[in-house]
């Protein structure tokens, strides 16, 4: 019998769990509290109106995918052209050497820019967008839902069977903290890594014989030339990501600041010059990557009819984070079977 389950959060974890309850025949609703689909798998856009639209790749840069569920979704978003392989030269770089960064397995992105995979995910998806879950109760066996609405406004939604949390770790506990104990605990036990981000549009070309470095000694970790990608727009577009160290000891500073601080990191570790950019905007991740993740695929309750799932619980990747979603939906949706038996 369709059952009704209220995601929260639709990052690829609470993604992967609705397209694999609704593939069993539930009656999915996901509530999200950012304007699109994806979580940290977005796209900032410079400008949408050219073809292909000038972006960057913000948070996660690359994927991999290496077992047989996630590769299947994969192929599927390859045919729907919403991902790519990337095929750009990474090294190992530090003040004054630069060595091959080789791997065996394919790097992906999402084309024209990494947004698209969530949105790949999301096509057919009951997504309401805008809406923070704040709180929820249980009576009578069902779940009810308050939540904030873009506009100001609270809204509670109720009739749920099951609820899903796909949110990182720090996020959990608040709202899980008088309903569920056993959830809200495992949750506090898990940090996340603050990141800073800096999206880089040089005036001229920068001149190296690379796109992307793991820099060492450095308070960059990763540079990466962006418009490397496929499906991007012409240009030279870089992002540069401070280590979870570096971000951590500034984490309170100004964005401008910085900005202007990694762009020099930048200069001395690639050895260029570059001056007054035209775009030089950090972004900072507050959850970026969960440093200690629990090493379960997901959390459930079956006496409660609660579940989660995300990086926070499986491991600080894309593919883990998907693996996570797509276990939970199937432990659910064996749950409904079996409580249709008894
Ligand atoms: C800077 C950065 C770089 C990264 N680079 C890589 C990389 O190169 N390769 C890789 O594999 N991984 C990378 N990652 C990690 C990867 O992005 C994550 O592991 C993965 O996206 C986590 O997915 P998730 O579904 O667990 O969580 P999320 O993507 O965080 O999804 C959670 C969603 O829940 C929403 N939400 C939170 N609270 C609420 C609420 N109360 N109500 C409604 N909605 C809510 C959020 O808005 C979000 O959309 C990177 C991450 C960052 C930040």
């Amino acid at each position: 019998m369709k059952k009704r389950v209220a995601i929260i959060g639709s990052g690829v974890s609470g993604l992967a769990c609705a397209r694999e309850l609704v593939q069993q025949g539930h009656e999915v609703t996901l509530f999200e509290k950012s304007r699109g689909p994806g979580g940290r798998m977005p796209t900032r856009w410079l400008n949408r109106d050219v073809e292909p639209p000038l972006g960057f790749d913000h948070g996660t840069q690359y994927f991999q995918a290496s077992t047989p569920a996630f590769v299947q979704l994969v192929e599927q978003a390859q045919k729907a052209q919403a991902v790519a392989p990337w095929a750009g030269t990474v090294v190992n770089l530090g003040y004054g050497f630069s060595s091959p960064h080789n791997s065996t397995t394919t790097r992906w992105v999402g084309t024209p820019g990494m947004a698209s995979l969530g949105r790949f995910m999301a096509h057919g998806l009951d997504i309401r967008l805008q809406c923070r879950v704040a709180g929820m109760a249980r009576t009578d066996g069902a779940y009810q839902l308050t939540i904030h609405l873009g506009d100001g406004t609270v809204r509670v939604e109720s009739g749920f069977d099951a609820v899903v949390c796909a949110v990182p770790a720090e996020q959990v506990v608040p709202l899980f903290d008088e309903i569920h104990k056993p959830l809200a605990s495992l949750a506090s036990g898990v940090q996340s890594n603050v990141t800073w981000s800096v999206m880089l549009t040089p005036r001229e070309a920068v001149k190296v014989d690379f796109d992307g470095a793991f820099v060492v000694d450095s308070p960059l970790g990763w540079i990466c030339r962006d418009s490397s990608k496929p499906g991007r727009a012409v240009g030279d577009r870089w992002m540069l990501q401070a280590t979870a160290d570096w971000s951590r000891l500034h984490q309170d500073y100004a964005a401008d600041e910085v900005g202007k601080m990694l762009l020099d990191v930048f200069c001395n570790v690639t050895g260029q010059l570059i001056e007054e950019p035209l775009t030089l905007t950090a972004h900072r991740w507050l959850y970026s990557l969960p440093s200690n993740p629990v090493g379960m695929p997901c959390y459930f309750s079956e006496e409660s009819m609660l579940g989660a799932c995300g990086d926070w619980l499986n491991g600080a990747r894309v593919e883990d984070a998907f693996l996570s979603g797509h276990t939970l939906g199937h432990q659910l949706s064996n749950a409904f079977d079996s409580t249709l038996i008894q």
